[in-house]
């Protein structure tokens, strides 16, 4: 299965992937842990390219297709043979991503976005966890443990309570295959929570 890890910037949402893929390394099988944008080296330098530099280097158009580019680019190199091969995928942000932050940046082009994922991506997420969380406390999270290289990181907190909002509206959206998670709390509890609600999903 593809089980993707959506939420804001700080919620912790890599933390959680990585101990989900910990633990179905545990419990004997071969997960493959990866993120976007990036998760194959094409889409990797692309990712550079979209989070370096000028944050007005890309106009709205061009970013949609440099994250649908590298998303293709991920799917054939990276999800697709994983899956083919049985293993587990777990994914730090996938299309949701885009749909929301671009969504919420220009909602104008969301149809754009629509018509892009159907057209060269086409698949979505067997199980999503969507890590709910507080914006301030998100943002003070995510800009503590940040270099300043992610021209994103400085759009603030008004941004983040409208991605929060999206992420909310995601979930309740789509209750075939995301779960809302509160991510307000211990990180061990939370794992243990999604280690347990995947299990139970995809009868691990
Ligand atoms: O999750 P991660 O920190 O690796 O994401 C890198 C940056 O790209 C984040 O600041 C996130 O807000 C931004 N991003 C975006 N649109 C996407 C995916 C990520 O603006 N579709």
């Amino acid at each position: 299965p593809l089980i993707t890890f959506e939420g804001i910037d700080g919620s912790g949402k890599s933390t959680q992937a990585r101990r989900l893929a910990e633990h179905l390394q545990a419990r004997g099988l071969d997960p493959v842990l990866t993120r976007e944008p990036g998760g194959s080296p094409g889409a990797e330098e692309i990712r550079a390219l979209l989070l370096t530099g000028d944050p007005a280097r890309w106009s709205a158009e061009t970013e949609i297709l440099l994250f649908t580019a590298a998303r293709r680019d991920h799917l054939e190199k990276t999800i697709e043979p994983a899956l083919a091969a049985g293993r587990p995928v777990v994914c730090d942000r996938f299309a949701d991503s885009t749909r929301i932050y671009q969504g919420a940046t220009r909602g104008d082009l969301r149809a754009v976005v629509d018509d892009l994922h159907a057209r060269i991506i086409a698949r979505e997420p067997d199980l999503t966890f969507v890590i709910d969380m507080d914006p301030a406390e998100a943002l003070t999270r995510g800009l503590a443990r940040r270099s300043g290289e992610d021209r994103f990181e400085e759009m603030g907190l008004p941004f983040q309570e409208t991605l929060r909002h999206g992420f909310l509206a995601l979930a309740h959206d789509h209750p075939e295959r995301c779960i809302l998670i509160d991510g307000n709390r211990p990180e061990a509890q939370v794992a243990t929570e999604i280690a347990a609600r995947a299990e139970s999903v995809l009868n691990l």
